[in-house]
């Protein structure tokens, strides 16, 4: 199956670009959560950030920092959400892995996504080693 994201990057598809270098291209959201939210991939295709090599990472981290106090000053934004979806039960659509850089400006009542609690703090405790254990 062709990837979009792919094709954006080989210039296939046209995007709105933000931000292009080697390894990285960041262009507007086609379905924007707040005008400005902006997606963040690698050039090279990752289906998510599981089989992502950590070289990528550092340089990642910089564009990101770049790229959102951009996003931030183009649009009086007084704060930013970083979101990646993961798997298609965390809602990730387009397997070529990508952040959300998504502009917020206070009390927009965008989102805040609902939190829950443990039964008890054994279960909490439980669950903590069990992830431990499989780091
Ligand atoms: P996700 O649900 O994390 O996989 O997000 C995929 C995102 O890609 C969605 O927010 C879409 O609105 C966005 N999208 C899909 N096609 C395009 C496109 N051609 N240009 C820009 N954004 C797109
Ligand atoms: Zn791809």
């Amino acid at each position: 199956m062709e990837c979009i994201f792919c094709k954006i990057v080989r210039g296939e598809i046209p995007c709105a670009e933000v931000y292009s270098d080697d390894s990285i291209l960041a262009f507007l959201d086609i379905a924007p959560i707040s005008k400005g939210h902006t997606l963040v991939i690698p050039k090279e295709h990752y289906d998510n950030l599981f089989d992502m090599p950590d070289e990528v990472g550092n340089h990642l981290l910089k564009v990101m920092q770049k790229v959102g106090s951009a996003i931030m000053k183009a649009t009086g934004a007084t704060g930013i959400n970083v979101v990646m979806n993961n798997y298609p039960s965390a809602g990730q659509v387009i397997p070529h892995a990508h952040w959300h850089l998504i502009p917020r400006i206070e009390g927009d009542g965008l989102f805040r996504v609902k939190q829950g609690k443990y039964d008890s703090n054994d279960e909490m405790l439980t669950l903590a080693n069990k992830i431990k254990e499989n780091v």
